[in-house]
This record gives structure tokens, C-alpha cells and sequence, in this order.
């Protein structure tokens, strides 16, 4: 699978027609985004909160919306940006740096030897090392420097494909949380564009000219993780064709959960070991 962020379609800067769109789009993320945040409690009064931005349409899609919230809102709160340089060869954090720079917010290059590391250790699965190297990278910077909170790109898409994946690979009902404080109480993610579809967010970043600056990831695509996402994105885009409301269906389900009504003994308060 190619990576979807770069279809040709998006590649050539858009037309003054295609332009015309944005006012309603940016309306729409606006509210989704917002409502997000109120539904959930995201954002406090002095927050600092670190965006990590990879280059792709998603992180600039949160960077965008958090600063234009930042103009509006009736509380204060810090938007700053993060970017982990993995060294795949021809990744560019100097492209995000510059964006960044013109937008006036506070950004920092934060090095993560994953090509190194994966290169040194065939043995552990890329992707899962990759994911807990930047993790761990960001959460220790935004702990060092004070953040109150680590602001990242995932949509309602990822939030869809999620609890797909973790249904028919990991035999879990469970997605990605909105809101999530580490067992240590040291950060706290959120998830802002939970309510925003993918399509949206990628029209967004072409239209308003953010560059996409590609992974250089040799195993983008390619690899086992990437592989079950794509098989249940075609899934739920091949169900979206009979039930267009399809996402927010399971969005709605997802906040609304009759406990009773599974099977999860611990939940129905009977004793373990579980049975299967
Ligand atoms: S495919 Fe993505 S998650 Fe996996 S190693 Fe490459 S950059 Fe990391």
C-alpha cells in the first residue's frame, strides 16, 4: 500500500475552485474539533500542550486547529510542536521546522535512533519498537519541559480501524482513548480529531499549502501492522458504499456501551481465571 497521504490527487497545489471549499470544511473540522474537546474535557485552563507533528496531513491538521483555537478561546493555553527525527534517509524536520516558524510556534527537533535500532534488531518487530522509541522520546520531553499535555493526530478513522483491528486480530473490544494520563500521572495524551474523518483532514492540510513531508520509512506499507489496517480500511470503505453513516454509527456505539451486555467477566463482576 502506498501511503495515502501522497495521492497524485494531492500533490499539485489546488485550483481557486477547488480553494472555494475551504470556508465550509474548516467550519465542519472546527466544530468537530471543538465539540471533541468539550465532549472529553481536553483542554484546561494553562495547559502546555506539545503537539507531535510528523509532517504528515494529520499532525498538521492538529497543529492548525489547536493554534486557531488558541486565537478564540476564552481560556489561555501554550501550543508548541514537536517533530522525532527517526534518521530514515530523506525524512526533511527541517521542511516542519520552517512552517512552523512562519505559523510563530515554538518547535523542537527531537532525534530517536529507530533506523539504527531496527536495523541493529531484526528480531523485535519494527513497528512496535519504533512506536515505544517515540513514545518514549516524546513523553520524556514534554515531561522535562513542563508540558501538561501531548497532543497527537489520530482520527475517527484510526479510532474505527482500531476497534476493527483489535476485534478480529486481538480478540479486545477496545480503541485509542480521547483522553489518557500515564500510570505514573507524568503525561496525558489527547486525541483532539477523534470526531474528524480522515478525508477531511487530508483536503484541509492540501488546501491551506502544508507541505507533506514523506516518513522515509523503508517499511511504510509494508509491514504486518500496516498490512491489517489497510485490509479493514478497504473493509469499512467497501461497507461505507451500502452505510454511508457507517463511522459515526460506530462512534456512537463506542460511547455508548451496555457492559452487561458482553461477555467481559470482570466487568459483570464474576470471579477469575476468566473463562474462555
Ligand atoms: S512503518 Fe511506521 S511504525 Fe513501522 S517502523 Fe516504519 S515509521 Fe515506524
Amino acid at each position: 500500500m502506498s501511503n495515502p497521504c501522497a495521492l497524485p490527487a494531492y500533490l499539485a497545489p489546488p485550483t481557486d475552485e477547488e480553494r472555494k471549499a475551504l470556508p465550509k470544511l474548516e467550519e465542519r473540522l472546527r466544530r468537530r474539533f471543538g465539540t471533541c474537546m468539550t465532549d472529553y474535557r481536553l483542554l484546561d485552563d494553562g495547559d502546555r500542550i506539545l503537539v507531535g507533528v510528523s509532517g504528515g496531513k494529520d499532525s498538521w491538521a492538529l497543529l492548525d486547529l489547536l493554534a486557531s483555537l488558541r486565537t478564540r478561546a476564552p481560556i489561555r493555553f501554550e501550543v508548541h510542536a514537536a517533530t522525532i527525527d527517526p534518521g530514515f534517509p530523506g525524512y526533511d524536520p527541517d521542511r516542519i521546522a520552517e512552517v512552523c516558524e512562519a505559523k510563530d510556534i515554538p518547535h523542537v527537533v527531537l532525534p530517536a535512533p529507530i533506523d539504527t535500532m531496527v536495523r541493529k534488531r531484526p528480531e523485535i518487530t519494527p513497528c512496535a519498537m519504533c512506536s515505544r522509541l517515540r513514545r518514549g522520546v516524546l513523553y520524556t520531553h514534554a515531561k522535562t519541559r513542563g508540558y501538561t499535555k501531548i497532543a497527537l493526530g489520530h482520527h475517527l478513522d484510526d479510532l474505527v480501524e482500531t476497534l476493527l483491528i483489535n476485534q478480529f486480530f486481538e480478540g479486545r473490544l477496545s480503541t485509542m482513548p480521547l483522553k489518557l494520563t500515564s500510570d505514573d500521572g507524568a503525561n496525558t495524551v489527547i486525541r483532539p480529531l477523534g470526531y474528524c474523518e480522515e478525508e477531511d483532514l487530508r483536503r484541509f492540510a492540501w488546501l491551506k499549502g502544508y507541505p507533506f513531508v514523506p516518513c522515509g520509512c523503508p517499511l511504510c506499507g509494508a509491514s504486518v501492522l500496516e498490512s491489517r489496517r489497510a485490509q479493514v480500511k478497504a473493509l469499512v470503505a467497501d461497507l461505507q458504499k451500502s452505510i454511508p453513516d457507517l463511522k459515526f454509527s460506530m462512534l456512537k456505539a463506542m460511547k455508548n456501551v451496555k457492559t452487561t451486555h458482553l461477555l467481559d467477566k470482570e466487568l459483570l463482576g464474576l470471579p477469575k481465571p476468566w473463562a474462555k
